[in-house]
């Protein structure tokens, strides 16, 4: 888990997030087809309105799932993260989200945002702009999420508990899902 502190000066480190904010309605928006086509495919706020389209407008206060697929290559660093060489961040290549969709989600006063890869910036994103925007709305993130494919596109309920380090900027999230 990212805790907002992350990117963005004053707002909450890990241990002062609300636990309020850490068990909440799910939003899962699958990808699964455009990421396989573009392994840095970024999110739209498209893909977002078009999950709305068919369910509905996103909740306050939900937890905002994005199911790309790339769990199954999990811990295959080559397919997961595009690049098998311990530092190298040159050639990381894994979807993440468009800076459209997370300032969208910003505006539906969501919680949280997960995703199935290891970062919800892009692989090649060099200035982390999705970090930027949530981070500074108090929005938080859960990367590297396990198990997406389980999930519905609505009507499940996350809980996820971080270790509550103090002053941490992230930490180890344990993630449950109840399902409807
Ligand atoms: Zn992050």
């Amino acid at each position: 888990m990212d805790s907002p502190i992350h990117f963005a000066q004053g707002m909450p480190t890990i241990d002062q997030i609300p636990v309020q904010k850490l068990v909440a309605p799910a939003v899962v928006v699958d990808v699964i087809a455009a990421a396989a086509k573009a392994r840095d495919y970024l999110i739209s706020a498209r893909d977002l309105r078009a999950w709305e389209t068919k369910n509905g407008a996103i909740p306050a206060g939900s937890i905002v799932i994005f199911r790309t697929g790339w769990g199954k290559y999990y811990p295959d660093r080559k397919q997961y993260l595009g690049s098998d060489v311990p530092g190298d961040i040159e050639h990381l290549h894994f979807p993440g989200l468009a800076k459209d969709t997370a300032e969208l989600l910003v505006q539906r006063k969501i919680d949280g945002v997960g995703i199935d890869t290891a970062s919800m910036d892009c692989g090649p994103s060099k200035d982390f702009i999705v970090h930027q925007v949530l981070n500074k709305a108090g929005i938080y993130g859960l990367e590297n999420v396990a198990n997406v494919e389980k999930l519905p596109v609505k009507g499940a309920t996350l809980i996820a508990l971080p270790m509550k380090i103090e002053a941490g900027t992230g930490g180890p999230v344990r993630i449950v899902a109840l399902l409807p």
